[in-house]
């Protein structure tokens, strides 16, 4: 092993791997598949990582383009997304600069707290988590995060190369070439494709149809300097200090969430947003799903500086293929399963995805690597499926939720994205690839059983889609999927 930055490296592969995307997975990729042994370069189109998230420097001309950036200011990553930042001294440093525990509540319009709780995997002990070496913040900045990994890209020499689109990928039985939109061509043994949803690169794999889900996301991140003193909203953060919150406001098919925090008040407000919607328009949408909001709120949401992100969630059906035929090119991340963001789980599964694909190159080697991207893509499929498909039944929770009885039994009542289970926050994708690896090949070489163990204990896989979810849910038919398997701690 040799040792950079702290970071012990397996011996060269010789394997070169071209990532395309600097998005939180493609940057994680590049890092464990570093780690293990590949070289690694990546490809971004945009000219740098965004304080938005993945926004290039053209702003989108409607909020329906969803091709250009990728929103979503705050995000969670749970324990099973950060099992290997500890093989990163920096970096892990680096990430406990900024923590904190968040509470997470359930209120009424009206400023009712019906329950209040911490995440499953604080309440649990951080020592039963996947990474109990990490104190985990519920919600991280998603600039702060990108630029964390992109940091720890840039101390183990790992080429980031910015302003590259990468435009067409071309594959042999012995490599691939990657052409970007200015003519550049990279060479590797592998091609991993981390470029988001509806970026149009490898057109033919793994590509559905990108649907509407019939819902949208508003959102808006400012610091708190922006609140008036002493005005009603201000009401909102009297306790930020002691204890930042994560409320989540339940109406009837609408849910609101406020995340309250103390780690952003350098009064840049103008880096947090894009012109897309006037608060007063979201004001007006509250209403029509309830009349009797807290004054709190309202005024809350009239002191958001300029205008909100208005974002159209879309969706494409899990598609089961991740890799091209030949096995030279796989996704990973949102390029290969679209996530809801009641969910809850995009980036985590990103993150969970390129520690599964370095471990499984590293198994499989030079010589086997197009069978490694294959073992990956089996060893992750069904598990994101079904994350996938919580975030249409978590909405509908949230959205359609008996508060009275939350109120009248807080402690087991958990519903969206409060109840995950522990089979989500316990599991370790390194070690799981380590131990599923020969079995999942021989699965695949030879037809030899098989069985993913990373699923809810018992859990018997059915296949959906985003039609059947809809179908159901027309039907007003409940969901069993939580209670397909074991979802609880
Ligand atoms: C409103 C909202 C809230 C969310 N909240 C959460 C949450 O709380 N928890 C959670 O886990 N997830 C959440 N998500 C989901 C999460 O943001 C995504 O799943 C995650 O960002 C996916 O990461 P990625 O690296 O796969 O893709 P992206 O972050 O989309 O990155 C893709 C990158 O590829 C680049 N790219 C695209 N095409 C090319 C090309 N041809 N050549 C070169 N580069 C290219 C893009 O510019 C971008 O940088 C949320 C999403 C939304 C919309």
């Amino acid at each position: 092993m040799s040792v950079i930055n702290g970071v012990e490296r397996y011996p060269s592969l010789g394997l070169k791997v071209v990532v395309v995307g600097a998005g939180v997975g493609g940057l994680m990729a590049a890092l464990e598949c570093w780690r293990k042994g590949c070289d690694v370069i990546v490809l971004e189109r945009a000219n740098e990582i965004s304080v938005l998230g993945n926004l290039t420097s053209k702003r989108p001309e409607s909020h329906r383009d969803d091709s250009n950036f990728t929103p979503g200011d705050y995000f969670t990553i749970p324990p099973s997304g950060v099992t290997t930042l500890k093989y990163y001294p920096t970096m892990h440093a680096d990430y406990h600069k900024d923590v904190y525990d968040c509470s997470i509540s359930i209120w009424r319009p009206n400023g009712t707290c019906v329950k209040r709780t911490f995440p499953e995997w604080v309440r649990e002990g951080r020592e039963n988590t996947a990474a109990p070496d990490v104190k985990i913040s519920f919600i991280k900045r998603r600039p702060v995060y990108t630029n964390m990994l992109l940091d720890q890209c840039v101390r183990l020499g790992i080429p980031v190369h910015f302003g590259q689109k990468a435009d067409k990928v071309t594959e042999s039985d012995s490599g691939v070439v990657i052409e970007t939109k200015t003519g550049e061509k990279y060479e590797a043994d592998v091609c991993l494709s981390g470029d988001g949803i509806g970026s149009g690169f490898t057109p033919d794999i793994c590509n559905a149809p990108v649907l509407e889900s019939g819902y949208a996301a508003a959102r808006a991140a400012f610091p708190r300097d922006v609140i008036k003193k002493g005005s009603p909203a201000e009401e909102l953060l009297k306790t930020v200090d002691e204890q930042p919150e994560f409320r989540t406001y339940l109406g009837d098919d609408l849910h609101l969430i406020l995340f309250l925090t103390k780690d952003w008040s350098d009064g840049n407000a103008a880096e947090s947003w894009h012109n897309l919607r006037d608060p007063e328009v979201c004001i007006k949408q509250l209403y029509e799903k309830a009349d009797n909001w807290d004054p709190a709120v309202i005024d809350f949401f009239q002191q958001i500086p300029e205008k909100i992100v208005d974002w159209g969630l879309r969706w494409r059906d899990p598609v089961e293929q991740w890799t091209s035929n030949g096995g030279r090119i796989a996704k990973l991340g949102d390029a290969a399963h679209a996530f809801l963001p009641t969910a809850g789980n995009g980036a985590v599964q990103a993150c969970e995805d390129a520690v599964t694909i370095g471990e499984c190159l590293r198994l499989g080697g030079k010589e086997n690597a197009p069978w490694a991207t294959k073992v990956y893509n089996k060893l992750r499929f069904q598990r994101t499926s079904i994350l996938q498909q919580s975030g249409f039944i978590n909405r509908e929770e949230l959205h359609h939720a008996d508060l009275n009885a939350i109120e009248a039994n807080p402690d087991v009542k958990d519903i969206g994205f409060f109840k995950g289970g522990k089979w989500v926050w316990a599991h370790n994708p390194e070690t799981y690839a380590t131990e599923k690896y020969d079995e999942c090949l021989s699965h695949l070489q030879k037809g030899t059983p098989f069985v993913n163990t990373n699923l809810p204990p018992g859990h018997m896989y059915n296949p959906w889609t985003m039609a059947s979810e809809n179908e159901r849910m027309a039907a007003q038919l409940p969901s069993n999927l939580k209670t397909n398997g074991y979802w609880g701690v």
